[in-house]
């Protein structure tokens, strides 16, 4: 038997999401015909925008014709698909990219996942804490960490804790790291980095040579015009930030599967006899290696997003989420809750009644109101005494969810 890559056995027992389905199932079979209000997993709910289910349509056309049938495609992305992306969610805000730093995938976990293959094992990586649990997860699986202590942190990491008496926005790390992960609007907070804090994050990077991980995942939701939408809009990130998107909660790609991650031309990186080497070039030598780029279906359904029609449906989409969010955020507010996010992020983020440990607080609103949310100690250490929601699902479920937690939750 080969032996396996041993860094497996050093992962938490349970991927959050599954354990909460884990126990959703549980729940399901002792109680058959219970209904529940899902706001757990944060899966977007509504159909796919009129736009891009055209051009699925005309797509899928041009593959049952010989003239127009596509096989493989470039492994990075069609241009058509680049350029749009590079002119309206870049070029629109000031922000000039160049098609060939721009690397469409199959998504935005597989992307902030990936992206730590570039860098050495010893290098040293912080983390938002709690954030989404990807990063924390592929970094264990390639040796940058023992395993966690009981409250769920990795000794091999630096954490930089978010919580309520900071605002949820972490400080500079006391000591030097090489890898730092930012998620802004930020899952699970909601919390979103103005400005001022992204020049902090791109000025610590520079000082200190490291590469900032920036997952706008969320970036659709920021609604306040003040707020940068991009860490490229922060004067010398370029240097020093690699920066991910996805299709998922945009325009509702979570089964369609598209995304994409920028890597500058100037960005960095030390080999180990001290020369700088482009991430740029080694980025795209791994997706060389590893894709052959999401399909041609997917790819031109994502470029009707840039439609102005696709862009009309897709601003719909996100409005009927945020008012969902409102709803809930109020809703919870008026139950006696402190809640925060859902003002620039589709999360809501409040604290467990009485100081309940989170997943105590999970099985008692399953139990009491038959709502499933997401317990905030499966995000990070500092999660631990908080909860999500999210705005994911149909208005309805958010209304009876607020309701059932008014009502119920004794
Ligand atoms: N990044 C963040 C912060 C997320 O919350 C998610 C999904 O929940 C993703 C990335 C992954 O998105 P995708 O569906 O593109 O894999």
């Amino acid at each position: 038997m080969p032996r396996i890559n041993e860094h497996f056995r050093s992962l938490r027992a349970a991927y959050l999401f599954a354990e909460i389905r884990r126990r959703t199932q549980a729940y399901r079979e002792a109680h058959p015909g219970a209904r529940l209000v899902n706001l757990g997993i944060g899966d977007v709910t509504q159909p796919l925008p009129a736009a891009v289910i055209r051009a699925l349509h005309e797509s899928t056309d041009e593959m049952a014709r010989a003239e127009t049938f596509k096989g493989y495609g470039p492994y990075a992305g069609y241009e058509f698909l680049l350029s749009e992306i590079a002119a309206h969610d870049f070029g629109a805000r000031g922000v000039r990219l160049g098609v060939d730093e721009i690397f469409v995938s199959d998504g935005g976990k597989s992307d902030s996942a990936n992206l730590q293959e570039l860098f050495a094992p010893e290098c040293v990586v912080a983390l938002m804490d709690p954030v989404y649990p990807v990063y924390a997860d592929s970094n264990v699986v390639a040796g940058r960490s023992a395993p966690a202590d009981e409250s769920g942190r990795y000794p091999g990491f630096v954490y930089l804790p978010c919580t309520a008496e900071n605002g949820f926005q972490p400080v500079l790390p006391s000591r030097h790291v090489d890898l730092i992960y930012l998620c802004y609007p930020n899952n699970p907070t909601g919390a979103v980095a103005t400005r001022e804090a992204l020049r902090r994050w791109v000025d610590y990077a520079r000082a200190e040579d490291a590469t900032i991980l920036f997952d706008a995942a969320y970036e659709a939701y920021v609604a306040d015009p003040e707020l940068p939408r991009s860490i490229y809009e922060i004067e010398g990130a370029r240097e020093v930030a690699i920066e991910s998107r996805s299709f998922s909660k945009t325009a509702g790609f979570t089964g369609m599967r598209l995304a994409y991650t920028v890597v500058p031309k100037e960005a960095r990186g030390r080999t180990a006899d001290g020369s700088a080497t482009s991430l740029n070039q080694l980025w795209t030598r791994r997706v060389g290696i590893k894709s052959n780029g999401p399909p041609y279906l997917i790819q031109k359904a994502a470029a009707a997003v840039y439609t102005p029609e696709g862009q009309k449906q897709v601003r719909a989409l996100i409005n009927g989420y945020m008012g969902n969010a409102r709803i809930i955020a109020e809703g919870l507010r008026g139950a006696g809750l402190e809640v925060y996010g859902g003002r620039n992020a589709p999360y809501i983020w409040f604290r467990t009644p009485g100081g309940l440990p989170s997943w105590d607080f999970f099985d008692r609103l399953l139990e009491q109101a038959e709502v499933l949310g997401a317990p905030g100690a499966g995000f990070g250490p500092s999660g631990e005494g908080y909860f999500r929601l999210t705005a994911f699902g149909s208005r309805a479920d958010a209304e009876e969810a607020v309701a059932r937690i008014r009502t119920r939750l004794g």
